[in-house]
């Protein structure tokens, strides 16, 4: 196997150097992790299914005219992707009240939100991705009034794309996070989707049960995760043949 450096490791994703330069190889692990990587598993075929759908929902936006950092999938578990300078925020994007904002409000999860409410986190692990406002990320300089104006328009398309393709396979979409990186071309700066779209970054219910099929199955022991992943693949008709994992991937710093 050819030699390929090791660009970052996060709980779960890897980056490697990619084939050219200003692109990168995403690979997606099977582990799962929550609050902050007090709870951790091993779920076989989480990575399979989660490099599946976020291409799915990646090129469903660029479709649609959302640039995203996505090129292309390479195999089961790894995708080609541009190589952005990732703003450091969870961009989050809530329909109905659940997670954090139902426990800080006082609200019943599922509560029908007025309209869509986009909010920020520092994403800072040692702090816990702390909730912070518009006014802090400007005047701390992690983005410009102008950034947020086109990042939360971003947000509400990616809703909006979301909110439809989930609705029309009987999944209501309570919420999600994304990530936006910034690319130059020539002397202009675009901001792109980027990081990933998928069971792990988004709350997912089917709409007439209000089945859980997102992460809170992991977080909350409410079954089996990976079961919960591959009923959204199949309702989306993005189910690969074969989830049984792959070997694993060989570090080389
Ligand atoms: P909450 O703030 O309610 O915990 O999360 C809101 C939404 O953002 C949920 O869909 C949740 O899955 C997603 N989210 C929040 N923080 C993270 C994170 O650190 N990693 C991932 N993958 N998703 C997150």
């Amino acid at each position: 196997m050819a030699r390929r450096k090791l660009v970052y490791e996060g709980k779960a994703k890897i980056l490697y150097e990619g084939p050219e330069p200003g692109t990168l190889v995403q690979y997606f692990k099977d582990d799962a992790t929550a609050f902050n990587a007090e709870k951790k598993d091993v779920i076989d075929g989480k990575g399979v299914l989660n490099n599946r759908l976020s291409e799915f929902f990646m090129t469903g936006l660029q479709r649609i005219g959302v640039p995203t950092h996505f090129i292309k999938r390479l195999n089961m578990r790894e995708q080609l992707i541009r190589q952005v300078e990732i703003i450091p925020l969870e961009v989050i994007v809530r329909n109905f009240a659940a997670g954090t904002m139902a426990k800080r409000l006082g609200l019943e999860e599922g509560t029908p939100l007025p309209r869509p409410i986009v909010e920020f986190s520092y994403k800072d692990d040692n702090l816990g991705d702390p909730l912070v406002p518009e006014e802090y990320i400007i005047a701390f300089g992690w983005a410009t009034q102008q950034d947020m104006d086109d990042i939360v328009a971003l947000a509400l398309r990616v809703n909006d794309f979301m909110a439809g393709v989930m609705h029309g396979v009987g999944i209501k979409l309570v919420d999600f996070k994304i990530e936006i990186g910034r690319i130059w071309e020539n002397d202009f700066m675009r901001l792109i989707v980027a990081d990933e779209i998928s069971p792990d970054s988004c709350r997912l219910w089917d709409i007439e049960t209000d089945r859980k099929l997102d992460k809170d199955v992991f977080r909350r022991d409410l079954g089996d995760l990976a079961d919960a992943y591959t009923e959204v693949a199949r309702r989306l008709g993005v189910l690969p043949k074969n989830t049984t994992p792959g070997p694993k991937p060989t570090l080389i710093n």
